[in-house]
């Protein structure tokens, strides 16, 4: 029998997995800014903590912890399809 577990550790870099995304990142330091896909942004309003994956909205108010949240978030998905699609599940 199989037990597949999540493994946070698995979880993708930040700043690569959003550049991956299609987020520019601007900016310096351990928050960066981004124009938002949640919402018709023009001006960077997303902020985008590099090191955990940690994201909010200043304008549309999405927000999340890691970079799971965001996969979830952004493409629709239950957290077990979102963290076999980055590989964090073992
Ligand atoms: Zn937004």
């Amino acid at each position: 029998m199989t037990v597949v577990r999540f493994d946070r550790e698995r979880l993708p870099e930040p700043c690569g997995y959003f550049e991956r995304e299609g987020l520019r990142l601007v900016g310096h330091g351990r928050w960066r800014s981004a124009v938002c896909p949640f919402h018709d942004d023009t001006f960077p309003s997303l902020r985008i903590n590099t090191e955990n994956g940690a994201f909010r909205c200043m304008t549309c108010g999405v927000k999340g912890g890691d970079v799971l949240a965001y996969h979830r978030a952004r493409h629709g998905l239950s957290f077990a399809q979102a963290a076999h699609d980055l590989g964090a599940l073992r």
